[in-house]
């Protein structure tokens, strides 16, 4: 199994909105970051160039690195120049009712920031950035009627399509939040992987439709990020209780082919990650 550091960004700007302080660096900081991923030594790589070589079983770089942003903040066109440069392709994850444009939504659960416009998509796809979704409104779907988040799940994903004329694959859960409902109407709409928060770092072995990301705070130190690039200081995906989840599920598969005995009580593994936004 190869650990595989997979870093959310949501904003960079030395001037955020005050909700989005929290989780936002400035420009110098930024910069300091991408020279620190220059430095170490992995291999950048979007989400789907990720999940499609685990899904072929291709041989993937020895040291993979992944760079995500959501929700698509107008700042991040300067932080996609910083990477261009540093040539580290990266993921970003739209929310297409929050953009400047003719899909702005009035149902957006986003408060006001200045975003990127439908118009900058298209050069950003030019420059190693893979568009991918991020719903339309930025609900929390695990919580929504089923109809309901499968339109938000669907929506985004027609909307980017028609604007790039190119299919979008990856899917990032709005703070996270999935089900294994939710999980399944985004694998049904189409999308080949989707990212969730978790704070762990990511690994070969993790679930492509809920992958584990770390989040970078305005509060993230220079340390942990470079223990982060060396794959150290977080939890590594999928986690021990999920794989003892799997364990039992399979004891209850075997046993249940033996017996007819009443329903056996499962052990639940926590559905929801720490969360983003
Ligand atoms: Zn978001």
């Amino acid at each position: 199994m190869t650990i595989v550091p997979i870093l959310l960004y949501h904003c960079v700007s030395a001037d955020p909105a005050g909700w989005i302080a929290p989780y936002a660096v400035s420009p110098r900081t930024f910069a300091r970051h991408v020279e620190l991923m220059a430095a170490s030594g992995r291999t950048p790589m979007t989400v789907t160039t990720l999940t499609d070589a685990l899904r072929d079983g291709r041989e993937l770089p020895a040291r993979p690195l992944v760079v995500t942003f959501d929700d698509g903040f107008a700042d991040f066109a300067d932080a996609a120049t910083v990477l261009a440069a540093r040539q580290i392709p990266c993921t970003l994850y739209v929310t297409t009712g929050a953009l400047r444009g003719p899909h702005q939504s009035s149902r957006l659960c986003l408060p006001p920031a200045r975003m990127l416009a439908w118009s900058q998509l298209p050069e950003l796809a030019e420059h190693h950035v893979e568009i991918g979704a991020h719903t339309h409104t930025h609900p929390q779907l695990d919580i929504l009627r089923e109809r309901v988040a499968a339109a938000e799940i669907r929506e985004c994903k027609d909307l980017l399509e028609d604007a790039m004329g190119t299919e979008v694959r990856s899917f990032a859960y709005p703070h996270g939040f999935h089900s294994a409902r939710v999980k399944r109407q985004v694998h049904v709409a189409g999308y080949t992987s989707a990212a969730a928060v978790g704070n762990a770092l990511s690994s070969t072995a993790d679930d492509p439709f809920a992958l584990a990301r770390l989040t970078i705070r305005s509060t993230t130190t220079i340390d942990e990020l470079t223990a982060w690039l060396a794959g150290r200081d977080a939890a590594v995906a999928p986690f021990p209780q999920a794989w003892r989840t799997t364990a039992w599920r399979t004891y209850r598969r075997l046993r249940g082919r033996r017996s007819t005995r009443g329903v056996i009580t499962m052990p639940v593994r926590p559905s929801r990650p720490l969360g983003g936004i």
